[in-house]
Order: structure tokens, then C-alpha cells, then sequence
């Protein structure tokens, strides 16, 4: 009997064996294509030489130094670079172990620094109902995963939540992407001046929402609208790009395809690309030197900050990404992976929506095309097609559950930046295969 926790069901966990470029391998020698690297971590793949090489250097370097008293080269050179390629007016970089970490970290900073420049009184945060911020209870509070939530209601920070950029669901007919947009983004002015124009700290957005419903990307326009509202109520912008972030839409930074400069940016998964747990929270100059003219200190911390190994991983990762040339071929084997999907499934009559940007992408499941009727939820499809998938030899991530009063049945599928178009054919023949079985 495995004492290991947590068991998802009475068959899975599986116990991995190993792993080697787009494949891992159970302990019985089947061989699984990772289509979503977990929840859209391993961009490299796996057994990557160059990044399991600079682990190795840097463990016999030094492991761990605490950053009271040492920063080390690994997170330094890991943070110049991190700005060197970040949206303008991002400098500053604060390393933690993952994802919510660093949105918790987000928005602490958020809150601190406007109690360092006189404004103690901001003390709300909004965020979308469509979206999933981490599991600690102020990221967990930020999300709008009611089922996540519900079990720690009475603990919750009190947020506040606007819809999200929904456009397969929430665009009516006859109106514009761009007057959807414009509609969904002036729900956070109303919001604001609902709870009072001087009371809100940040807005909290993932710009293409990944784990509650499969890689939605918005509409043109809408953080446009939405930055400029941030400004006119002096509220701080926060990006989540723990999933979307790190060359996965095709570009380092998701945020830079909407052409927004966000305050504060949270990246993991892909910054450690499975190889080492990291996160880290990016935030503007002028929030750092608030705080650093001000207490001098950010009232945060955790033993693990800018663990040396874990950034000497991030640092071979992001070389790769970058000087190596993947993010650049992101764009273009996206594209194609959406072709091939939309030619596969594109007229099947339960596939509903197929959209995301680079190698980030969603299916919809419905009932039916015409009327977007959702399966019910006692079919849980998604976790059939979980089942399936695997069987198959194909890993993707499967969401279902109602978020922002929508049912939904989903597949995201986040490969490898180092797929070729074999592997397309493959993700498609095995995700058929599955389809055909559930139904
Ligand atoms: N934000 C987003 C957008 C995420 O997708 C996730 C993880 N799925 C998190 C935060 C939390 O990250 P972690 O699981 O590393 O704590």
C-alpha cells in the first residue's frame, strides 16, 4: 500500500519511471506523450541536458545560502535577465518556490505599498470570477473557483469579483469583439466605484486564463480599457502568468500580445520548467522604491527565497527559452497545432470552441453546437476524457465544473516548446482515440 498523499483515484497516481523529451514513462515501461506538461510546466520537456547540467554545478557549488545574509549568481544573473526581457517599467525581482507564492507575495506588495505612501485605507482587491489564482488563502480568496473556495468560506480576505473576457460564452450577438471587451472591462470601473474610488488596492487578471477554462485569451482592446481604468482610480495592476507566462502564448511574457504594462507580473511553471519548484514576482520601480524610501522592507519572506539551485535552473531554462531561439518557434508550431485540432475536431458535434495563443490551448466540449449547451454534470465528462486521454497514452489537463455560473467541460493541452509536427499528429490520433471512446 502507497502512504503517498494525495490519491486521485482508487488507479492514479501511476508511479513515474522516468522521463525523456516529450514522453514520460510509467514504472511498466508505457510510454505517455506529456501534452500538458502537468499544468503547463515542462516547456523544455524532459531530461533536458543543458538545465539538469547547471542543477549539478551549482549543488556542488553551494545549495543554500539564507538571503538574509547572501544573494548568490544564479539568482542574480536569473533576475537581470528576467528584466532585461520584461514589459517596460518592470525592475525588480522577488524569488519564491511556485505559483501561489507569488501571487500571495503580488498582493502583499500590493497592499504594502500603498500603506507606505499614505493610503492605508485601499484594502479591497478585485479579480474575475473565471480564474484561479493559487490555493494559499489569499490567492485561494482572489480566485473565483467557488468550489475551491467553499470549504474555507469563514476564512476568506473579502474580495471582489467582475466577469472575465469570455468572448465564446459572453459575446452577444451582433456586437463586436471589441464592444464586448469594452463591456467586460467597464465592469471593474462599476466595481470600483461600488466599493468606494479610493478603497481599492489592485486588479488581479490572468491575460489568457488557463486552469478554470482552457486557455481563453481576451479580445483585443479590453487591458487597454482595463489599464486605463487601473489609472484613473489609481489602482495597481497585477498579472497572473503563473500558466500563461514564459514564452507559452509565444511571446516571454503573455501580457506583451495586449500591449499592457502591468504593475506587478507572478510567473512560475515554466520558469523552473518542472526541473526545480520556483516562482517569482516581478513589480514595477516605482513600487520598490515606495517601500525601499519608506519601512525599507517588504513585510514578507519565506526560508526558500531565491533558492540558488532552484535559480540556477530557472537560469538554464530561460537561456534556453530566450538565446536558444523555443519562444520563437512557439507562435508558428501553434498555429499549427490549432490547424490540426480545428481539422480534426473543428466539425465534430461536441466540440464546441478550440482557442488559445501559442502552445497553450483549449477545447470546449457542449452538448450542442448550435445552443452551447453544456454536458451535465453528472456525465463529468472532463474526467472521463481525463481517463481516456490517458489510456490512450496522451497527458493533457481536464477542467469541468460551473465557473461565473457557466458549466463547462474542457481540455487544455500545453506541449513542449520542443515538439515537431510528428508530435502533432500524435496529440491529435490519441486525443481522437479518446474522444471516440467517452463520446
Ligand atoms: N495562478 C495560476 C494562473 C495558476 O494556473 C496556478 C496553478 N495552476 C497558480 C496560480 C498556483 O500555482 P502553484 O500551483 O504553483 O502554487
Amino acid at each position: 500500500m502507497s502512504h503517498v498523499f494525495p490519491r486521485h483515484t482508487k488507479t492514479l497516481p501511476l508511479t513515474v519511471s522516468h522521463g525523456q523529451g516529450v514522453y514520460l514513462y510509467d514504472v511498466d515501461g508505457k510510454a505517455y506523450f506529456d501534452g500538458s506538461g502537468g499544468a503547463a510546466v515542462s516547456c523544455l520537456g524532459h531530461g533536458d541536458p543543458e538545465v539538469t547540467a547547471a542543477i549539478k554545478a551549482q549543488l556542488d557549488a553551494v545549495a543554500f545560502a539564507h538571503t538574509s545574509f547572501f544573494t548568490s549568481a544564479p539568482a542574480e544573473a536569473l533576475a537581470d535577465k528576467l528584466i532585461a526581457h520584461a514589459p517596460e517599467g518592470i525592475d525588480r525581482v522577488y524569488f519564491v518556490s511556485g505559483g501561489s507564492e507569488a501571487m500571495e507575495a503580488a498582493l502583499k506588495l500590493a497592499r504594502q505599498y500603498y500603506v507606505e505612501i499614505g493610503q492605508p485605507q485601499r484594502r479591497h482587491v478585485i479579480a474575475r470570477r473565471q480564474s484561479y489564482h493559487g490555493n494559499t488563502l489569499f490567492a485561494l480568496a482572489t480566485g473565483g473557483n467557488a468550489w475551491r473556495r467553499a470549504p474555507f468560506a469563514p476564512l476568506m480576505v473579502d474580495t471582489a469579483h467582475i466577469s472575465a473576457c469570455y468572448a465564446y460564452r459572453g459575446q452577444e450577438a451582433g456586437e463586436s469583439a471589441e464592444a464586448y471587451g469594452l463591456r467586460m472591462a467597464n465592469e471593474l470601473e462599476a466595481q470600483i466605484q461600488r466599493l468606494g474610488a479610493d478603497t481599492v488596492f489592485a486588479f488581479v487578471a490572468e491575460p489568457v486564463v488557463g486552469a478554470t477554462a482552457g486557455a481563453v485569451p481576451p479580445v483585443p482592446g479590453y487591458f487597454k480599457r482595463i489599464r486605463e481604468i487601473c489609472d484613473q482610480y489609481g489602482v495597481l495592476l497585477i498579472l497572473d502568468e503563473v500558466m500563461c507566462g514564459m514564452g507559452r502564448t509565444g511571446t516571454l511574457f503573455a501580457c506583451e500580445q495586449d500591449d499592457v504594462r502591468p504593475d506587478i507580473i507572478a510567473v512560475a511553471k515554466g520558469l523552473g520548467a518542472g526541473y526545480q519548484p520556483i516562482g517569482a514576482m516581478l513589480c514595477s520601480a516605482d513600487i520598490y522604491t515606495a517601500i525601499e524610501d519608506g519601512s525599507g522592507y517588504f513585510q514578507h519572506g519565506h526560508t526558500y527565497v531565491g533558492h540558488p539551485v532552484a535559480c540556477a535552473a530557472a537560469l538554464a531554462v530561460l537561456t534556453r527559452l530566450t538565446d536558444g531561439g523555443l519562444v520563437a518557434r512557439v507562435d508558428e508550431m501553434g498555429k499549427r497545432l490549432q490547424a490540426a485540432l480545428e481539422q480534426a475536431f473543428g466539425q465534430h458535434p461536441n466540440v464546441g470552441d478550440i482557442r488559445g495563443r501559442g502552445l497553450f490551448r483549449g477545447i470546449e466540449f457542449v452538448m450542442d453546437r448550435e445552443t452551447k449547451a453544456p454536458f451535465p454534470p453528472e456525465r463529468a465528462l472532463h474526467k472521463a476524457l481525463k481517463k481516456a486521454t490517458f489510456e490512450a497514452g496522451l497527458i493533457c489537463y481536464p477542467m469541468g465544473g460551473t465557473i461565473d455560473g457557466q458549466r463547462g467541460d474542457h481540455i487544455l493541452l500545453a506541449p513542449p516548446f520542443i515538439l515537431d509536427d510528428s508530435h502533432i499528429e500524435e496529440i491529435v490520433t490519441k486525443l481522437g482515440t479518446a474522444i471516440d471512446t467517452v463520446i
